[in-house]
């Protein structure tokens, strides 16, 4: 078999013998309990970051939301169909999540095809897609730099969501603006007094 399907068919297995073997097990506690996870987290597709991973959490906790470059689209009610939004209003509205983390990273491909502007062979919707990215700064900004002003637009777009502002005057939810850095594997969080990331303690 091929070696990349053997790595996994191998965690597989050693995650059902961790997290599912017998009655007590997690995933059984999960499926009589159902969900309810505390945290909601919206993080890259990039495969170096996945926030379960990086947070080494167990099932049910994380209620995780993947797309290109972390980007929260702002509130539009249409008839297109927007996974992100349906997500955020799965975790936020049903589940109540207290937390929202939206989980930024160093190297993004998404962010760096924006910055480039260069033309790809196969585009049907990652342009149309990374539009939704801010408007690029007078001055010039590292592809990092740049990732961090797009979790300032992110969290922006969470506050046009009604439900969103609502759970967060009534401090029921909290927005979380995180950068991960991959070659330290460090996460730096957003610090609204200073306006700066600072170290995740
Ligand atoms: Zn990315």
């Amino acid at each position: 078999m091929e070696k990349n399907l053997q790595k996994i068919i191998k965690g597989y297995q050693i995650f059902r013998e961790k997290y599912a073997s017998g009655d007590s097990s997690i995933m059984y506690n999960l499926y009589r309990e159902g969900q309810q996870p505390a945290i909601l987290v919206i993080a890259c597709c990039d495969a170096r970051v996945d926030p379960a991973l990086i947070l080494q959490c167990d099932p049910g906790d994380l209620f995780v939301v993947r797309n290109v470059a972390n980007i929260v689209p702002p509130y539009e009610k249409d008839k297109t169909h927007h996974g992100t939004s349906a997500a955020l209003e799965f975790g936020i509205c049903l589940l109540q999540v207290q937390h929202l983390i939206i989980l930024g990273h160093s190297q993004c491909g998404g962010i760096k095809a924006f910055l480039s502007k260069k033309e790809s062979k196969q585009d049907d919707f990652i342009t149309n897609w990374i539009a939704l990215l801010p408007a690029l700064p007078s001055l010039p900004c590292s592809s990092d730099a740049y990732a961090k002003l797009s979790l300032n637009q992110s969290y922006a777009n969470c506050l046009t969501f009604p439900w969103i502002q609502e759970k967060v005057l009534k401090q029921q939810l909290t927005i979380h603006r995180w950068f991960f850095d991959i070659p330290t594997g460090s996460i730096y969080t957003y610090h609204a007094v200073q306006d700066a990331y600072v170290p995740l303690a």
